[in-house]
């Protein structure tokens, strides 16, 4: 561990507080923690606003989870047990950032993971985005939700809850989250303009082969294009994102987004109403009976 704990008490301090700054918590929600020796974490406590944190509140822990030291009266925080995870699972992790930031969040509790290969500062720092099950926060079922995932992805959203995000030390868990929030406002702005384009898989593989030159540490690989998605129980080594095949193309309209076609509305008054295209695809119908019926 390269900073002193005491710099790293004062880094937490920091972190809640932008956290809280840029709205990814309400109240005393998130949580931070930070490994600071072979079996020693050090976390914020619980019940706690992370904008208004001071170094001398942090707890200390095992990585079972165990209270070693902190000031009376303070516990862990109560997500405790998805850090753990985390640690338990990556040992190249020295940092677990968790908040509910409102735009990922709204990803999250819609079901829509961000993993579609759009942005690629995203695609060679974080892969993709996935959605960890819905737990009961607090409780082993959260971690257990998070086990899967947090193997092969150092970002990921948790279902109906908020995001996590994983890193090397504190302010690259941090920024991670960043980028989480960041993405998924993007998709969000995109996609409500209606429309999407995907970066090509050829320039995702470029992409990846990036991470080496700019030494960026990636938990796993972009799985192979046929792969099913990853469920709970399949094998985590690798990142599951939406990238369709175009050699020839960098940039590729998406064509997993078609259009629904659009019922025929009935208006307040009892009118029809008709799309445009509803309305073209009647007058040629129309035009076509009319000349058939000349013959
Ligand atoms: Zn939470």
């Amino acid at each position: 561990m390269s900073s002193p704990e005491s710099q790293l008490r004062a880094d937490i301090v920091e972190v809640g507080r932008r956290l809280w700054a840029r709205g990814y918590v309400a109240s005393n929600d998130g949580n931070i923690s930070v490994r600071i020796g072979p079996d020693r974490l050090l976390m914020t406590p619980a019940s706690v606003s992370k904008g208004f944190m001071t170094p001398d509140m942090m707890v200390i822990t095992t990585l079972e989870g165990t209270l070693v030291s902190g000031p009376p009266g303070r516990k862990p925080s109560s997500e405790i047990q998805m850090h753990l995870a985390a640690y338990r699972n990556r040992p190249d992790v020295a940092a677990v950032v968790h908040a509910h930031p409102p735009t990922a969040t709204g990803f999250a509790v819609a079901g829509l993971p961000l993993d579609r290969a759009v942005l690629a500062e995203v695609v060679t720092t974080l892969g993709s985005i996935p959605i960890a099950e819905y737990g009961t926060p607090s409780t082993l079922e959260m971690a257990a939700a998070v086990e899967p995932y947090v193997r092969a992805h150092d970002g990921l959203l948790l279902a109906n809850h908020g995001a996590l995000a994983l890193g090397k030390d504190l302010f690259s868990a941090y920024y991670k989250m960043e980028t989480i929030e960041h993405f998924a406002r993007i998709s969000f702005v995109a996609r409500t303009l209606g429309r999407e384009h995907l970066l090509s898989r050829e320039e995702v593989a470029r992409l990846q082969d990036l991470r080496g030159t700019y030494g960026i540490a990636s938990p796993a690989p972009i799985c192979p294009p046929d792969l099913a998605p990853m469920g709970p129980d399949e094998d985590p080594s690798c990142q599951v994102l939406y990238a369709p095949s175009s050699p020839d193309a960098r940039l590729v309209p998406d064509t997993n987004v078609t259009a629904p076609a659009a019922p025929v509305g009935i208006g307040n008054f009892g009118e029809i109403r008709l799309t445009y295209d509803q309305l073209t695809a009647l007058i040629d119908d129309a035009v076509r009976l009319l000349a058939e019926s000349k013959r």
